[in-house]
C-alpha cells in the first residue's frame, strides 16, 4: 500500500462512492475506496429507499441490474393529503424500492468484481501530498473523490465549502412488516411533515418521515398521519427508527484541481424529492468519462446540468409542505389534471427532457390551480 499509486482514491464508500469506483474501474484506472465503517456486509442509512427510473438506468449504464428479488417495483408516486389523492404512473419505465443494506451490499459485490480495493473502517482523515491520510500513512494517488456524503471534511479541507445559509429538515424511518397495498410511493403530508411509504419487499414497506423539527421523535411524528396510521393497521415494525439531516444545498464548485466532489458530499436536494441516489448515479456515470479524459472540467458542467430538474422539482416539493393552503391547491390541481401530473412525473423520472416543462405543463397546470 505504502508504494502503491493509485490512480483514483474515494473517500466514503457509500453508494455515491461505490458507483464512483464502479465506474472509474469500468474505463480500466485502479480504484481504492476508504471508508470509514468496518462493515462491508450492507451499511445501513435513514433513506426513504425509493429509486426513480432514471437512478436504475445510471445504474445500467454502470453495468448493474439489481435482480428482481432485490426490490419491488415501483409504478409512480400518489399524494394524499386529506380526502384529496392525486396519483400518476411513471411512463413506460419503473422504479424499484430497495433496503439500504441490500442495495450496499449489492454494490460492494459490483465493485468487488469489478476490481475495486475497498478498505472498510479505514476513514480518509484529510488531504496530503500527493493523496490523502490514511491512519499514519498517505496513500498516493492521481485523483481524489470526496464521498463522504452531507457533512463532507474533504469538501471543507479542500475549499470547495461554501458560507451561507442552507435549508435542513430532519428525517426517520422505519420498516413495517405490511403487504405493501400500492405499487405507488405514497406521499402523506400533514402540516409541517411528510410521510412517504414505499413498498421494499414482498411483504415490507419503508415509511420515512421528514419535518422541520429536530426534536419531534417517529414516534411523536407517525401520529400526525391517520389515514396512514390506519393503512399500516397495528403492523409489527421490522426495524428501529433511524434518523438523518437531509439538506438542500449547493455549492458554487464541486471539482478542485485533482478531486471531484460527488454524491451528497456535492451538493443535495431535499429527502422529499427522493432523488439524491438517483443525482449520485448519474453524477457516477459522468466522473467515470471526467477521470480517463484527464478533464474534470465537463464533470463540474455535467453535474450542474444534472441537478437542474430535480432542483425544480425540490421548489415545489417545499413549497408544497411550507404552506398548508398552496399544497391543497397544488393537489387538487394535478388531481383534476392527471394527464400533466403524469407529465411532470415523466419529468420528475427522468423520462422526458426538462424542456418538457416549458409553457403548456405550468398554464395547465395554474389554471386548475387558480380554480382549485
Ligand atoms: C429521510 C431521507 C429519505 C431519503 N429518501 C431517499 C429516497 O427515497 N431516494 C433517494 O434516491 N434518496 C433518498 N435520500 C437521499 C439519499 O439517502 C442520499 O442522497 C444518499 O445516501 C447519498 O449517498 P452518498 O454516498 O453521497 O452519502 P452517504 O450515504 O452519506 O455515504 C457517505 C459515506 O461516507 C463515509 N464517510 C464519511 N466520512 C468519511 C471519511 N472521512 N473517510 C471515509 N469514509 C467516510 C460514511 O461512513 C458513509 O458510508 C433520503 C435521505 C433522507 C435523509
Amino acid at each position: 500500500m505504502v508504494n502503491q499509486v493509485w490512480d483514483v482514491v474515494i473517500a466514503g464508500g457509500g453508494p455515491a462512492g461505490l458507483a464512483a469506483a464502479i465506474a472509474a474501474r469500468r474505463k480500466g484506472l485502479e480504484v481504492a475506496v476508504f471508508e470509514g465503517v468496518s462493515s462491508d456486509t450492507g451499511i445501513d442509512k435513514c433513506c426513504g429507499e425509493g429509486l426513480m427510473p432514471d437512478a436504475l438506468v445510471a445504474l445500467r449504464e454502470l453495468g448493474i441490474v439489481l435482480p428482481p428479488s432485490a426490490g419491488t417495483p415501483i409504478a409512480g408516486i400518489r399524494f394524499l393529503d386529506g380526502d384529496t389523492v392525486a396519483e400518476a404512473r411513471f411512463p413506460q419505465r419503473y422504479g424499484t424500492g430497495v433496503r439500504r443494506t441490500t442495495l450496499h451490499a449489492l454494490l460492494v459485490e459490483r465493485a468487488r468484481e469489478a476490481g475495486v480495493s475497498l478498505h472498510w473502517g479505514r476513514p480518509v482523515r484529510g488531504l496530503a501530498p500527493g493523496g490523502v491520510r490514511v491512519g499514519d500513512e498517505v496513500v498516493r494517488c492521481g485523483w481524489i473523490v470526496a464521498a463522504d456524503g452531507l457533512q463532507s471534511a474533504l469538501r471543507r479541507a479542500a475549499g470547495l465549502e461554501s458560507v451561507g445559509k442552507y435549508a435542513r429538515r430532519f428525517g426517520s424511518r422505519r420498516h413495517f412488516q405490511i403487504e405493501p397495498w400500492s405499487d405507488l410511493v405514497e406521499v402523506y403530508w400533514a402540516h409541517g411533515a411528510q410521510a412517504n411509504v414505499t413498498p421494499v419487499g414482498d411483504d415490507e414497506v419503508c415509511v420515512a418521515i421528514v419535518c422541520g423539527d429536530p426534536l419531534l421523535r417517529y414516534q411523536d411524528l407517525l401520529p400526525l398521519f391517520p389515514a396512514l396510521v390506519a393503512r399500516l393497521d397495528g403492523a409489527v415494525a421490522t426495524s428501529h427508527a433511524r434518523g438523518a439531516m437531509t439538506a438542500s444545498r449547493r455549492f458554487a464548485r464541486v471539482t478542485g484541481a485533482n478531486l471531484a466532489l460527488i454524491g451528497d458530499a456535492s451538493g443535495s436536494v431535499d429527502a422529499a424529492t427522493g432523488l439524491g441516489l438517483s443525482l449520485a448515479f448519474q453524477q457516477a456515470v459522468v466522473l467515470g468519462d471526467a477521470l480517463l479524459e484527464g478533464n474534470l472540467s465537463f464533470y463540474q458542467s455535467a453535474h450542474r446540468r444534472i441537478a437542474k430538474m430535480p432542483r425544480l422539482m425540490e421548489m415545489m416539493m417545499l413549497a408544497m409542505d411550507r404552506s398548508d393552503g398552496f399544497r391543497r391547491r397544488a393537489i387538487r390541481a394535478l388531481e383534476a389534471e392527471p394527464a400533466q401530473f403524469s407529465r411532470l412525473l415523466a419529468i420528475h423520472a427522468g423520462a422526458l427532457p426538462p424542456a418538457s416543462f416549458a409553457l403548456r405543463l405550468p398554464l395547465a397546470l395554474g389554471w386548475k390551480f387558480l380554480k382549485a
